[in-house]
């Protein structure tokens, strides 16, 4: 089975919800256990502030968000046309941040990398930023399923 969607958003904040609940959303054709769509809700809302608040530094612009389902395996993009990044391995490691004064602890793409089974990111000063993440879903085990399932209906 192969499915996909691409969404386009406004690199505001207000929309970083609307992203992630998309994105979880369209996951369920996979059948997830509440801790899997928890992990991509998590990975999907950190990419995305990224993208609105240092890619677009709070300016206007366009977020993309694609999921691509293969099998049982979820493929999501987050992309921005911002200012990209230098140095991306720099901009991974845990705690860096270039925005203390925001509060900001430097964990997202910690998290990214926690929450999915693998994570790619591409960027380029000036141009901007893509970061692919990719989970296999339903990695649970039949009990959890029919747990799920109940609850569900
Ligand atoms: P936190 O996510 O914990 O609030 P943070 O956003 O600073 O803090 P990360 O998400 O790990 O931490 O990102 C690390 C750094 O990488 C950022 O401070 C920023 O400099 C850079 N960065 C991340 N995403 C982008 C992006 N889309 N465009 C440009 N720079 C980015
Ligand atoms: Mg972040």
């Amino acid at each position: 089975m192969k499915n996909e969607m691409q969404i386009e958003f406004d690199a505001k904040s207000v929309n970083e919800g609307f992203a992630r609940v998309a994105a979880a959303a369209f996951l369920t054709q996979l059948d997830p256990t509440l801790d899997e769509i928890a992990d991509v809700k998590t990975a999907v809302s950190e990419a995305v502030t990224n993208a609105i608040i240092h890619g677009y530094e709070e300016r206007e612009g366009k977020v993309f968000l694609s999921c691509r389902l293969e099998g049982d395996t979820a493929v999501i993009v987050v992309e921005d046309k911002g200012v990209g990044m230098e140095n991306i391995e720099q901009a991974m490691e845990p705690f860096y941040t270039t925005k203390p004064e925001l509060e900001r602890s430097g964990m997202g793409f910690a998290f990214m990398e926690a929450f999915m089974d693998q994570i790619a990111v591409e960027s380029e000063a000036g141009v901007g930023t893509k970061v692919t993440m990719v989970k296999k879903i339903g990695q649970k085990e039949e009990e959890n399923q029919n747990e799920c399932g109940d609850r569900a209906h």
